[in-house]
């Protein structure tokens, strides 16, 4: 729950600080890692770049984002802690539409995280969270003990992973595995948005409503005309525009009579 009492509703940085907010009780309630506060600073930092809004190429990669998962045999979503306090209800209604289910995948593994990110996403309306289940614990190879752990039943058996919020080593690895990797890192910089096969450059607060509203839409569509405007995408040219964006928008500032934003 975000504990916003003492924002003030017309705080110029109203937004920002009651994400802040669901972060640090996050952290009180074990959901996030103490690495977590770290990682959100930093995705913060490239939000003022984007202006603190969706600009029209995420909206592009956001399509192509659905797309990919649409068009996936056996899509898995994968949340981490950050995940889980920002956006538990909207990780859980995309799962719903896009019929692929949730496996807690952490870089910081606890018993103590695990279930306290599990009760989050019942709470939020999950139905079934694969990852916890020793029964079903299998190894991605090459990456250190813990971090490796996934479920036979989600991410080892999927042929597409959502996985927003993640690091590089595990995306790389998972690209190893011959996954498709869908993410959403606001730093276009990243190794995993540049490894990933889709990468949203975009706050996950705004991308997955954007997302679930593009999902309503393309559910509808048939497979021979989900692959007819997959082709339409290029990952790497979307995170051109993504930099050019950014570098434009300082530009812009940079000469302008006021810096006001
Ligand atoms: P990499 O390992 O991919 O090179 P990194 O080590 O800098 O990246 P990690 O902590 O491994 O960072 O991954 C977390 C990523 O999530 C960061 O790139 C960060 O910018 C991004 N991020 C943090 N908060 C958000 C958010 N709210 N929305 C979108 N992206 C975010
Ligand atoms: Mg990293």
């Amino acid at each position: 729950m975000m504990s916003n009492h003492e924002i003030p509703k017309d705080h110029p940085r109203y937004v920002s600080l009651t994400i802040r907010d669901a972060i640090i009780s996050g952290m009180h309630q074990k959901v996030v890692a103490e690495a977590g506060l770290i990682a959100h600073g930093r995705g913060e930092a490239f939000d003022y770049l984007l202006g603190e809004k969706t600009p029209d190429f995420a909206i592009k990669q956001e399509e192509y984002a659905v797309l990919s998962i649409l068009n996936a045999e056996k899509p898995i979503i994968s949340v981490n802690g950050n995940v889980a306090a920002l956006c538990p209800e909207d990780t859980v209604n995309f799962g719903k539409i896009l019929n692929a289910p949730l496996e807690i995948n952490l870089f910081y593994r606890s018993p103590e995280r695990e279930q306290a990110i599990k009760k989050k996403l019942i709470d939020a309306g999950a139905d079934q969270i694969l990852g916890l289940d020793p029964e079903y614990q299998e190894t991605i190879p090459e990456i250190s003990h813990l971090r490796r752990i996934v479920d036979s039943r989600g991410i080892a058996a999927s042929d597409c992973v959502f996985v927003p919020l993640e690091d590089g080593d595990r995306t790389q690895a998972l690209r190893r595995m011959n996954k498709s990797v869908v993410t959403v890192d606001l730093n276009p910089l990243s190794r995993t948005s540049l490894t990933a096969n889709v990468s949203v450059t975009n706050n996950i607060i705004r991308a997955i409503p954007e997302m679930i509203t593009i999902a309503e839409e393309f559910t509808q569509l048939s497979k021979d005309q989900l692959i007819e405007k997959l082709k339409k995408y290029n990952n790497e040219n979307l995170l051109k525009n993504a930099l050019k964006f950014m570098s434009e928008r300082l530009m812009a500032l940079s000469s302008s009579d006021k810096l006001i934003i």
